[in-house]
């Protein structure tokens, strides 16, 4: 039986990210059954901003450079509003040239498996089926192939994991009753580097610059009951003017999740399979590759994996929570709460110190 110290089961962004940032420490099998597939004219229809953060990393570990720089979506500056307010937030206020990259996710995928092709590290192209405790570590049953031992398990199978149940982890789950609704659009008027976002009863809509100064990948939430709709899209956020649908739509029904413990005896969770956040500051891959760089720490100072948890969770809870409050705060009409809201965006329009801080956390 092949024998590994890391076994990562799933080779979305963030396990194939595990793999190429682990693979120079530690002997390690990735077990993904798909590969990335190819580019098109048009985009695919997932796509991620990725922030300052990300991107460090991403150049830290020679992925960056697989990346096409035509087809990233260079964000300058972000432009927030509401029935009321708008507030303009730039890169430069925090000394950083852009606040960061919109690129499809089968692109990074794609970057990060030649990364792993120049590693040369052992990819098993299957499912996972099932892992077997023994007394040094994991048996990992993987379909149509033989089992493999691994002294560590790391889960990174998205957010519905099927280890996660199999090793009866405990989530904490919120339905937010809402769907997010994505494609992506050709508008009248250009995009300008900017990212939108645009706080609305229903929920917040935003537009996301492409690598076509014309293109926005629009992310709309809506409550579960609505559709979405095209004009109703326009008028929404008249900002750029006529659009012209060129994608397919998605819709992803949205839920926060946290499991209880990141980790348990010989294993950890990392990414989705860990926590599934709102995504209306787009920041779930993000936070995955947070608790990528954390655990590499942890791995490399040959700390209990407890260390890890503890070094990710309550920073990826707080983030969860501010997102849930911001979703909650505009679908609640209380004269109060509408008061509140305006207050707050004076505050962060006056006081730069506020500004600076949104701006940080949004990145
Ligand atoms: C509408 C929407 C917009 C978003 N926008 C952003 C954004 O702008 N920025 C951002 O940071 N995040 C964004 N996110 C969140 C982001 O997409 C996720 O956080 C991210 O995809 C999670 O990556 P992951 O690798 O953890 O999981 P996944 O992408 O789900 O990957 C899991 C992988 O595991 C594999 N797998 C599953 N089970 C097995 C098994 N048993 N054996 C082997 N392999 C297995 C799957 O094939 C898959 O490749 C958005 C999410 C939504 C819904």
């Amino acid at each position: 039986m092949q024998k590994y110290e890391i076994g990562i089961v799933g080779g979305g962004m963030v396990g194939s990210f595990a793999a190429a940032c682990l693979a120079r420490h530690f002997s390690l099998a990735l077990i993904e059954p798909n590969d990335p597939l190819p580019l098109e004219e048009i985009p695919h229809l997932r796509v991620s901003a990725l922030t300052p953060f990300s991107i460090d990393l991403l150049q830290k570990e020679s992925i960056f450079d697989y990346l096409d720089p035509a087809r990233l979506g260079e964000i300058l500056g972000m432009e927030l509003t509401d029935e009321s307010a708008r507030l303009s937030l730039r890169g430069s206020e925090i000394g950083q040239l852009r606040l960061g990259y919109i690129v499809e996710n089968e692109h990074l995928n794609a970057a990060i498996n030649q990364r792993l092709k120049a590693l040369d590290l052992a990819q098993i192209k299957a499912r996972a089926e099932r892992v077997e405790r023994v007394p040094e570590g994991w048996i990992v049953h993987v379909q149509d192939q033989d089992p493999i031992f691994v002294k560590i398990l790391l889960i990174a199978e998205g957010g519905n994991s099927q280890l996660r149940r199999q090793l009866n982890v405990n989530m904490e789950i919120m339905d937010y009753q809402q769907t997010a609704w994505v494609c992506h659009v050709e508008s009248e008027k250009p995009h300008g580097l900017l990212a939108y976002q645009r706080f609305l009863e229903t929920g917040t809509l935003a537009f996301l610059p492409l690598f076509k100064p014309n293109w926005s990948s629009v992310v709309w939430t809506l409550p579960s009951t609505q559709t979405f709709d095209l004009e109703a899209l326009e008028q929404a956020f008249p900002d750029l003017g006529k659009l012209k649908r060129i994608s397919k739509i998605g819709q992803f029904p949205l839920f926060a999740q946290q499991a209880e413990s990141y980790v348990g005896k010989g294993f950890a969770l990392l990414g989705d399979a860990a926590h599934t956040v709102h995504p209306l500051a787009g920041q779930g891959v993000n936070l995955g590759f947070h608790d990528v760089a954390a655990l590499l720490e942890v791995l490399k100072e040959k700390a209990p994996l407890q260390n890890y948890s503890k070094r990710v969770k309550i920073h990826n809870q707080l983030y969860s929570l501010g997102f849930s409050l911001l979703n909650r705060l505009y679908q609640d009409e209380h004269y109060a709460v509408k008061a509140f809201r305006q207050l707050g965006w004076k505050a962060l329009s006056r006081v730069e110190l506020l500004k600076k801080l949104l701006i940080k956390m949004m990145v």
